[in-house]
């Protein structure tokens, strides 16, 4: 394994175990040339595989036209990649369209979704899910139900209140007049990789309707084909007001969205909200080509690997049960992750952690029948 470079970066990130110089769907390459299968795709975000052609080529072209000219003027692309969002919206909510806010980052889309909620109902309070995760940001932060990640900067926002992840009892706990936005992860993918049930869903869609509340679902991981729809929120039979995406949206280049269904009630106004490098040609071109690229034979892939990949691990030793979603899966362990990834990280697959227990799997949505089963005998290797 290649040594780290030394590095002037602060150090927020645990030591660098190697450093990837090249990439190749679903195959990285250290600086000794040595190859790694890649079943983290860079936290759920490569999901077309490194370098695919499609974003490659958008990016590239636009590259050569326009870089920047700021949100106070238009650009091609935005406009284009928010049409194929809420084309994608409408297939999954019966011909309903959305609109799109462009931002950079997972956190960002949270915290307009905050904004939003906030000037649309008029009320600050928040039901998240314990163990949930909606950014680093202090008002994302704030919502995220993981108490270790907010210990040291608090106080944080006032008022979220937090539930156990399908339980519906501990949801109509959280319930208070002053709540305007009830925010869940389809799948909770940094806490542990929890599925929510459809019941739980729609209590929770049926209790943000008694409060006056907004329903947003936080699909920065699972959005974007992760789980064999575009959005995770089509296989649970609710439709949101609310919907965030980062990670898979442009294939690793960085970008955010808020989409607001159409038929959410009405929150910005011209002046709310804002942000300098949101909508960047660049990006939303290499997204445009992303959603072009996601059609479904796509996302039958990742259902059918998906599968695949669970019904290995659940015959792995230690593994205790199996969870997830399409190409989002986590095995939950007797003990403790972490080792087991680095030592996959040694035998030549890229995996990740979710909670201290469960080994996470998110590999590119394009990943082969083929692939999966050589990431099965790489952990097969190191579990035993
Ligand atoms: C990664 C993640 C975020 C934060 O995204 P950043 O781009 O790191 O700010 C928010 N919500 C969920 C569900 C995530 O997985």
């Amino acid at each position: 394994m290649s040594t780290a470079l030394e590095s002037a970066l602060l150090p927020v990130y645990p030591p660098v175990p190697v450093t990837f110089v090249d990439g190749d769907g679903v195959w990285l390459t250290d600086a000794d040339g040595r190859r790694y299968l890649d079943f983290a795709a860079g936290i759920a975000v490569v999901g077309l595989g490194h370098r695919h052609p499609a974003p490659l080529a958008a990016a590239k072209a636009q590259l050569d036209r326009l870089w920047h000219v700021s949100n106070l003027y238009g650009t091609e692309p935005a406009a284009a990649l928010a049409g194929r969002l809420s084309e994608r919206f409408a297939a999954g909510a019966s011909g309903l369209g959305a609109h799109a806010f462009f931002c950079n980052s997972g956190a960002e889309a949270n915290e307009a979704a905050l904004k939003y909620a906030r000037k649309a109902t008029g009320k600050p309070g928040v039901i998240a899910l314990e163990q949930s995760f909606h950014g680093r940001t202090t008002g994302a932060l704030a919502v995220t139900g993981q108490p270790g990640k907010r210990a040291g900067f608090e106080p944080l926002l006032p008022g979220p209140r937090f539930a156990v992840p399908n339980d519906v009892d501990s949801l109509h706990a959280a319930a208070s007049d002053d709540v305007g936005l009830i925010l869940l992860e389809p799948v909770l993918g940094e806490g542990g990789v929890i599925p929510l049930d459809p019941a739980f869903v729609a209590a929770a869609a049926a209790l943000a309707a008694e409060l006056g509340a907004l329903l947003a679902f936080d699909e920065v991981q699972t959005g974007v084909g992760r789980t064999g729809t575009f959005f995770a929120w089509e296989g649970l039979g609710v439709r949101p007001h609310l919907v965030t995406l980062a990670k898979g949206l442009a294939n690793g280049l960085p970008i955010g969205c808020l989409l607001v269904a159409d038929d959410a009630p009405a929150g910005f106004a011209v002046g709310d909200h804002a942000s300098t490098f949101g909508g960047n040609p660049v990006v939303c071109a290499a997204a445009a080509a992303v959603c072009d690229t996601i059609d479904e034979t796509l996302l039958a892939n990742v259902r059918a690997n998906g599968k695949r990949l669970a019904d290995g691990l659940g015959s792995l030793p230690g593994v205790v049960e199996v969870r997830g979603s399409g190409l989002l899966v986590g095995a939950e362990l007797t003990g403790p992750a972490a080792p087991i990834v680095a030592a996959a990280l040694e035998a030549g697959l890229v995996c990740l952690t979710s909670g201290a227990n469960v080994l996470r799997l998110a590999p590119p949505l394009v990943a082969s029948a083929e692939d999966v089963d050589r990431a099965l005998a790489i952990l097969t290797e190191v579990t035993v």
